[in-house]
């Protein structure tokens, strides 16, 4: 669901924004004698573009053109050589192949005490019917089970992440990103 919201995100923000922004490093780059994230600006006279620190007394201005040039060549070494993309592929996919089987076996567990817990209501629900509990024990008891078993292991089921069956595309994805960094 995460995955999906992103890639909805980023569909969505790439359909308003065509245009590569003039200081698209802002908020991202730190200053690096303070810390604090840059923010762009537009120089009025010359129309030209600036990174500055906000931090008072700070005063780092660096314009676009020479932090993004550096920026670059940054991204430049993260480039993988060829003969390094199928391995890294292959390694990636044997990663996330170990985390889904772990997934996989904690999922199971899981299910199995949900089924408990209902059991547990259900007999419950029983013995109420036939006269055993009264309606006001089987009620706070019902109540009591429902928040201390079947709440935790309800939101322990959500929080696992469903299906992993596009696991390869968004691997390869990924790889192809990294190997693609320098001209996108
Ligand atoms: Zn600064």
């Amino acid at each position: 669901m995460q995955l999906n919201n992103m890639q909805q995100q980023q569909e969505h923000s790439h359909a308003h924004a065509k245009e590569v922004p003039p200081v698209p490093l802002k908020h991202h780059v730190t200053c690096h004698r303070c810390g604090k994230p840059l923010t762009g600006y537009q120089a009025k006279k010359k129309q030209l573009w600036y990174y500055k620190c906000n931090t008072i007394g700070c005063k780092l201005n660096v314009s676009a053109r020479q932090l993004h040039s550096p920026y670059h060549e940054l991204l430049g070494s993260y480039d993988l050589s060829p003969q390094l993309v199928a391995p890294l592929k292959a390694i990636t996919v044997g990663v996330f192949q170990q985390l889904y089987h772990e997934s996989v076996q904690e999922r199971k567990a899981i299910q199995a005490a949900l089924k408990q817990v209902q059991q547990k209501l259900e007999k419950m629900e029983e013995r109420y019917a036939i006269g055993e509990l009264g309606r006001t024990t089987n009620e706070k008891f019902s109540r009591k089970i429902i928040t201390s078993d079947l709440q935790p292991l309800a939101v322990r089921y959500a929080r696992l992440g469903s299906d992993l069956s596009n696991l390869e595309s968004y691997v390869y994805f990924a790889v192809d990103m990294t190997t693609n960094l320098p001209i996108m």
